[in-house]
């Protein structure tokens, strides 16, 4: 019998409040057969997240425990909290067959390309840094000096952008995701 060919991961990055988790759901609903890796974070859940499907929210002494035990692909510390992408259900989605997406930072991209060089990655920016900054209120869970320290970091992050396999713009939801999914056929 011919053996399955693995699953394909895709690395999504963009500076926080560039409407990376509104194009990544917006890919979801094109193709059901994407799977997403839900990170574990120490942040605390912003209004309509769920425990198990945006992120697995927990605590710091169970987020090092996460660490020690081997069980995170990579980690980062992003503002403030830990950040991590399960190892297991990763390497399970590849060995099946099915594309995996990740939405992780920039330091976790790194870290990822390094053991898994095949992995594609993608990194959105946002048509402007005002309308990254006015996309950031909008969404208004972040008090003022956290809203600072996001659009502080998006500067040295937008930096990076190069370092991406594909750069695409989010300026409507629809055009990313379409974009992105032309990159994933490419792919194939
Ligand atoms: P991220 O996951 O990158 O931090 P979100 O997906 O939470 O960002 O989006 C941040 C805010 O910007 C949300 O209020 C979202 O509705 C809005 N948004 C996302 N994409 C666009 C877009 N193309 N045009 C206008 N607003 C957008
Ligand atoms: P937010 O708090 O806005 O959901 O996420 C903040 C940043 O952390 C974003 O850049 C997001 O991509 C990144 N992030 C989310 N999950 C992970 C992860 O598992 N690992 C790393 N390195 N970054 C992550």
């Amino acid at each position: 019998m011919k053996d399955k060919k693995p699953g394909r991961l895709f690395i999504i990055s963009a500076p926080s409040g560039t409407g990376k988790s509104t194009v990544i759901q917006k890919l979801m609903e094109t193709r059901p057969n994407l799977y997403f890796s839900v990170s574990a974070t120490t942040r605390p859940p912003r209004p309509g997240e769920k425990d198990g499907l945006s992120y697995r929210f927990i605590n710091h002494e169970q987020f090092e425990e996460l660490i020690r035990s081997d069980e995170l692909l990579e980690h980062a510390e992003y503002v403030g909290n830990y950040y991590g992408t399960p190892k297991a259900p990763v390497l399970e989605h590849i060995g099946s067959g099915n594309d995996i997406i990740l939405d992780i930072d920039v330091q976790g991209c790194k870290q990822v390309k390094k053991a898994m060089p095949e992995a594609v990655t993608i990194f959105i920016v946002p048509p402007s840094l005002e309308e990254l900054e006015r996309r950031l209120r909008s969404r208004g869970t972040d008090s003022e000096e956290k809203m600072q320290k996001r659009l502080e970091r998006a500067i040295t992050e937008l930096g990076e952008k190069d370092t991406y396999d594909y750069v695409v713009v989010n300026d409507s939801v629809e055009k990313a995701a379409q974009e992105i999914l032309e990159i994933m056929a490419r792919q194939d």
